[in-house]
């Protein structure tokens, strides 16, 4: 198996997870219905998403 020749440096190890923190959820208010809704996500409330009803078995 193959094992790491260095150990890697607190330093280096932080500057690698400098790319991985968590962002806030970017949240808007459905056109709708005014209910407060995650971007580019389906409304939970009405169902409404980009001037189309996804609501369960009402594809068009
Ligand atoms: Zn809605």
């Amino acid at each position: 198996m193959a094992v790491p020749k260095r150990r890697t440096s607190k330093s280096r190890a932080r500057k690698r997870r400098s790319h991985n923190a968590i962002k806030p959820l970017n949240l808007t208010t459905c056109p709708q219905c005014s209910a407060v809704v995650p971007n580019h996500c389906i409304c939970a409330q009405c169902g409404h998403y980009h001037g189309r009803s996804y609501d369960a078995g009402n594809e068009e």
